[in-house]
């Protein structure tokens, strides 16, 4: 019989809400699970979930031009067309400045420049609490995150179909760009994290029309509740405008600050009020995905 999975993916508009630490107790607190970081560009998830690594696995963004020096008789056409100033002194292509159009390819009289794979990135594929947890590590100056994000989404999928996991964890970049839109395409549900800040309120509303424009189920949580009671009411008022439940609000609490120090999650100190208000947002999550 084919297993349901259930994805949640918890984004923000911006970076800083506090997004990490939530998905992150949420991989703590449900009993049966795969967990995957999302943000490729800048992983944290790996510092607060101890994990061991069990393969990485190479990925290849787009191909990157090379000159070959056997072939190449110094016309410079390649230096001319090429209008990512990607090709240096002695035709040599910089391969952090490459886009991987192929246009030198075309104009080189000599055939003297190749398309080649280029390795951008790899997915990790470890284990937490003796639960799949997956990760990537982006190269410098490498593009492709949106293509890296589905990798990694379809690896975690195939693991839950085979091991029979009925729920996969998704922590998003921050932002509305194409990482985000890869992250959380298909999604069963979506938990939006923003805080009562103006940059809060102004992102949030960009990320609720995200998820409207692509018709996916969301609902909001209000990280550092305690910053500013106008605000919460104003972060309100947009989630009514758009028809979108707030299902959760966590206090500021410094325990935070003592988990991210320690390496821990804030579900680890029960006795927060943080942890506490996780815990009933986590059972709602529960109750939405009937997990
Ligand atoms: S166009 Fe071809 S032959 Fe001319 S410099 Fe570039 S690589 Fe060399
Ligand atoms: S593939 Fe495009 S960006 Fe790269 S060196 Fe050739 S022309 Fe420049």
């Amino acid at each position: 019989m084919t297993n349901t999975i259930k994805q949640l993916a918890i984004v923000s508009g911006k970076g800083g809400t506090g997004k990490t630490s939530i998905a992150a107790s949420f991989a703590k607190l449900a009993k049966q699970r795969i967990v995957v970081d999302c943000d490729v560009d800048a992983s944290n998830m790996p510092l607060v979930l101890p994990h061991t690594i069990i393969e990485e696995i190479p990925f290849l963004g787009e191909k990157k031009a090379v000159i070959s020096q056997d072939r190449c008789r110094g016309c410079g056409d390649c230096v001319i067309y090429c209008r990512f100033n990607a090709i240096k002194d002695f035709y040599v292509v910089e391969p952090v400045l490459c886009e991987g159009c192929a246009v030198c390819t075309m104009m080189c009289p000599y055939e003297a420049i190749d398309m080649v794979d280029n390795q951008s990135g790899t997915v990790v594929i470890s284990q937490s609490d003796d639960q799949p947890f997956l990760f990537a590590k982006m190269g410098v100056g490498q593009g492709n995150s949106g293509k890296l994000v589905s990798e990694l989404r379809e690896k975690a999928k195939s693991i839950a179909e085979e091991d029979n996991y009925n729920l996969i964890i998704i922590d998003g970049p921050p932002g509305i760009g194409c990482p985000v839109i890869s992250s959380i395409t298909g999604v069963s549900h979506v938990l939006i994290v923003t805080e009562p800040t103006l940059s809060g309120m102004h992102d949030l509303e960009r990320i609720i029309q995200l998820t409207k424009h692509f018709r996916i189920n969301a609902s909001v949580c209000i990280n550092k509740s305690t910053i500013s009671s106008d605000n919460i009411e104003k972060i309100k008022e947009i989630c009514s405008k758009f028809d979108i439940a707030v299902i959760g609000t966590i206090p500021l609490d410094m325990d935070f600050v003592k988990a991210q120090i320690a390496g821990k999650t804030i579900v680890e100190y029960p006795n927060s009020v943080a942890s506490q208000a996780i815990k009933s947002l986590w059972e709602r999550i529960s109750q939405l995905l009937n997990l």
